[in-house]
């Protein structure tokens, strides 16, 4: 039985934790409802934070010569500062975090989406961009897991958040032993989801690893974690899923029958086609792999890179990448 550990995820507060939107509703939100057992949140509201208080008239991000700053326009208030301010204390303040799960189209919360207007005035929005809080987050965190609701409705985007998720609070664990020993594991464990992801990356991983320099390890840790975040920056492709796979099924070549591997041939086919998902093949290596016993890919994360408990194959043409 894996065991997994909790990673840290920041989430906008208005999701399930309280009532603090402008209007003074809370949203729901089924993914993080799912989450909560599995994770430890850290809900923020930044609004909130900066005394708007609830309900409150909503505010706005506006661009003046180039520069964002959030508005008011119902009373003139401009609260840029406070909320930089806030964000910059907030963000210093966490200890370790793996993720963030923020509001979309705030213009605090929202990563990428918040509406940017002319002036505090104009109905007519010149552009989107990131909420202020949001683009503290971006700057300082570029490296952890970050999405908006909207965006986690997808499948793949979904998965390849949870992976990362889970992959950083692994490593989390391995700085904290701060050891040689446990960084070779994290290496040797995670070897799958490294060469789906990026081959080129895992390579310099696993070079970084084995540190012939005899480099200190504190040394060799923060190198191999700019790396780590490096190899999880891109969503992984179908292709190399697929050689993932074949690396996989090499380990079984002399013991399957010519059936059983033309089988899994025609499965590769058919997902390579997006006829089915990558489940169906993990399912039936996994199968081989309790029936052979092979110790070295029962460790592989890339079969079980988040609590199964999170598995949910629904999908949304929302948010796609
Ligand atoms: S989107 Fe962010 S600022 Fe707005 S209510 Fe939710 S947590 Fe607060």
């Amino acid at each position: 039985m894996r065991k997994f550990p909790k990673p840290v995820v920041v989430t906008s507060k208005c999701f399930e934790f309280d009532a603090c939107r402008y209007n003074a509703v809370m949203i729901p939100n089924n993914f993080v409802q799912k989450l909560e057992p599995f994770v430890k949140f850290v809900p923020v509201c930044p609004e909130v934070e900066i005394g708007l208080g609830v309900p409150r008239d909503v505010i706005r991000v506006v661009e003046v010569k180039g520069k964002k700053l959030l508005v008011q326009p119902t009373t003139g208030k401009e609260v840029s500062k406070s909320m930089y301010k806030f964000a910059d204390g907030f963000l210093n303040s966490l200890d370790s975090v793996e993720g963030f799960i923020l509001k979309s189209r705030s213009p605090s919360c929202g990563i990428n989406n918040a509406k940017v207007f002319p002036d505090a005035d104009n109905p007519v929005p010149i552009g989107k961009g990131p909420g202020l809080f949001a683009e503290k987050v971006l700057e300082k965190y570029p490296g952890v897991a970050i999405e908006d609701e909207g965006r986690l409705l997808n499948y793949n985007i979904r998965e390849h958040f949870l992976t990362k998720l889970y992959t950083l609070a692994r490593f989390r664990e391995v700085k904290k032993k701060n050891t040689a020993k446990s960084l070779i594991e994290f290496q040797s464990d995670n070897k799958y989801i490294f060469m789906s992801y990026s081959q080129r990356e895992m390579r310099a991983l696993g070079r970084i690893a084995a540190n012939q320099s005899q480099l200190p390890i504190e040394e060799v840790i923060s190198e191999y974690e700019k790396h780590l975040q490096i190899a999880l920056s891109n969503h992984p492709q179908r292709s190399t899923h697929i050689n993932t796979l074949m690396h996989g099924l090499g380990y079984f070549s002399k013991k399957l029958t010519s059936k059983e591997k033309s089988y899994f041939l025609t499965l590769l086919e058919n997902y390579r086609n997006a006829k089915i998902p990558l489940s169906a093949l993990l399912s039936v290596l996994e199968s081989w792999i309790i029936k052979y016993d092979v110790e070295y890919l029962a460790r592989q994360t890339f079969f079980a890179p988040y609590p199964g408990e999170l598995v949910e194959i629904s999908d949304s043409d929302k948010g796609r990448a």
